[in-house]
């Protein structure tokens, strides 16, 4: 019914990464992730409010921009996964120089290997006195995560998120690892896209940020998403300015929608109104019949 068909590769133009940031509480994700934003050479735009939406994209000085997740910690990572939603093109691992690996470095570890994404690793905290970089990388070794030094390929990166240092590196890193992956997708077409967050706003109603894997959202554009249905009443970019589409690789938050979908839906525009309800209230019915059939007696 809905049009999944692959596309020519004449169609596909370079897409921005989409990168999760992933590690032990307290080694620094949040940190890190308002650091990198604070980065992009058009944050400080005029009229611009930082908005969190659950993603956000960094613009480079050579104009090309990263798509952060800004939902940090691997449980969002594999939520989503379970969910079939593979956003994640490259997994920034924090590790704290002065902490080193702990439980949910490792777990982090084997949730991104089991997804076969790339990692780099951000040595983090490296300000502190008591900063110990070579040692976590001697500790990854362990667990079969090879840096470069150690003649292996996963690239890493000392940095201090609180004095803001190495993130150029960190940066410079991310883009080199997405040249190797060679991401693109078709912007013309009718879009397809994975919900990073949604909720119900008391003013604006049903709220869903969408990071558009494929294809480009317009205002006006009628749509299903999970079990939910709707029309792109507004589209807000996160510097919080109303924007009219959004191409691969972009988060919007959209209004418009019937009801509160999940993380990790998939979005799909559709021809007709008539179209996108019938999908979705015929998804509304499997994930009813789920629940009665699963139900205690
Ligand atoms: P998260 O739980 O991984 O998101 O970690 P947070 O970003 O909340 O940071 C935990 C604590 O470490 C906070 O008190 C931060 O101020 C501190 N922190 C984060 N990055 C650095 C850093 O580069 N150097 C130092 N000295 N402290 C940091």
């Amino acid at each position: 019914e809905l049009d999944t068909t692959e596309d020519n590769e004449a169609d596909l133009k370079p897409r921005a990464p989409v990168v999760t940031i992933m590690g032990h509480v307290d080694h620094g994700k949040t940190s890190l992730l308002d650091a990198l934003r604070g980065t992009s050479v058009t944050s400080g735009e005029a009229g611009g409010i930082t908005q969190h939406i659950g993603a956000y994209q960094v613009t480079l000085k050579d104009k090309s921009q990263i798509t952060f997740l800004d939902t940090p910690g691997h449980e969002a990572f594999s939520d989503m996964r379970a969910r079939g939603a593979n956003v994640t093109d490259i997994v920034v691992l924090v590790v704290a120089a002065d902490d080193g690996l702990m439980p949910q470095t490792i777990e982090a570890i084997n949730h991104t290997k089991a997804a076969g994404v790339p990692m780099i690793v951000a040595i983090n905290k490296c300000d502190k006195p008591e900063a110990n970089p070579q040692k976590v990388r001697e500790r990854l070794l362990e667990h079969e995560v090879i840096v470069e030094e150690m003649s292996g390929d996963v690239q890493d990166v000392e940095v201090s998120a609180l004095k803001k240092t190495g993130l150029d590196d960190l940066l410079d890193k991310i883009q080199l690892q997405a040249e190797l992956l060679e991401l693109k997708a078709n912007p013309d077409r009718a879009a397809e896209g994975t919900v990073v967050e949604a909720k119900l706003d008391k003013g604006r109603g049903p709220v869903a940020t969408i990071l558009v894997n494929r294809g480009t959202l317009k205002v006006g554009d009628i749509f299903v998403v999970g079990a939910e249905s709707g029309k792109v009443r507004a589209m807000i970019d996160d510097k919080g300015k109303q924007v009219k589409k959004a191409g691969p690789s972009t988060p919007v938050e959209v209004l418009g929608l019937s009801g509160v979908p999940m993380a990790g839906d998939q979005l799909q525009v559709v021809d007709t109104e008539t179209k996108a309800r019938e999908i979705a209230e015929y998804r509304q019915g499997v994930m009813q019949q789920k629940r009665t059939t699963q139900a205690p007696a």
